[in-house]
């Protein structure tokens, strides 16, 4: 099965397998995925089927299943707890992250037994700061309303960053907004839950100006396109 980016970190543990497939790939047939609707919601496998039976976009593994989430521009994320062999898979948007669906997962993981230093995390390919563009007033209603007290760790920047490694035109402005970082938000978020920062990875790989022609939402819209979601799955051996 083609591997559209691995994991170092999540590679270098061996008693779990995990891929962030190319858009338009089907996970192992036996992945278990929720009904995913940018909600707060971590839930386990077992309380998880029949598959898209939930609407939820935190899931934790607990067997050996695949717990899997599929993405276009959203951010997906993977997370492996070396303590009692734990996964979890999130779907977060910036709509999910700020309602707090990654911090739900993880403490939902804290309450399993895990611990911050036990927990290895890799953010993977989502929209960059190269691409992703938020108008002023929507600036102004996150920090208006700071769910979560999310809002001071969101990177923003007036200024578009130049992406070296852009197969593609990056997102050019189309509101004169600012640009924003979500992977970073995660990885801060994440920080702040308290896992050490060496154990949370970012991929750096943006969909938009980066990733194969179908893979980003926004891109598409932007240019009336279809797409197609790409699947992220981790379960242990
Ligand atoms: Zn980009």
């Amino acid at each position: 099965m083609p591997c559209f980016y691995r994991s170092p970190l999540l590679s270098s543990l061996d008693w779990l397998d995990h891929a962030f497939l190319p858009a338009g790939e089907a996970p192992p047939a036996e992945s278990i995925y929720n009904q995913q609707r940018h909600t707060p919601n971590a839930v386990l496998d077992s309380e998880a089927l029949p598959v898209k039976s939930r609407e939820a976009d935190g899931l934790i593994g607990t067997g050996t299943r695949p717990v899997a989430v599929y993405t276009a521009d959203c951010l997906p994320v993977l997370i492996a707890d070396s303590r009692h062999h734990l996964v979890a898979a999130v779907h977060a948007g910036l709509h999910g992250a700020l309602g707090g669906v990654l911090i739900n997962t993880l403490h939902r993981l804290y309450a399993l037994g895990a611990t911050p230093e036990s927990l290895n995390i890799a953010i993977g390919p989502s929209i960059g700061p190269c691409c992703y563009e938020l108008s002023e007033e929507k600036i102004a209603s996150i920090r208006q309303e700071n769910p979560n007290n999310l809002a001071p760790l969101m990177a923003l920047s007036k200024q578009q960053h130049d992406n070296p490694h852009a197969v593609r035109p990056q997102a050019t402005s189309t509101t004169q907004g600012v640009w924003f970082d979500l992977p970073l938000l995660a990885k801060r978020m994440a920080g702040r839950e308290g896992v050490p920062e060496a154990q949370i990875e970012l991929s750096a790989v943006c969909t938009y100006c980066m990733a194969e022609e179908q893979a980003s939402y926004r891109r598409n819209s932007h240019f009336n396109h279809g797409y197609l979601q790409r699947f992220s799955w981790i379960k242990r051996r």
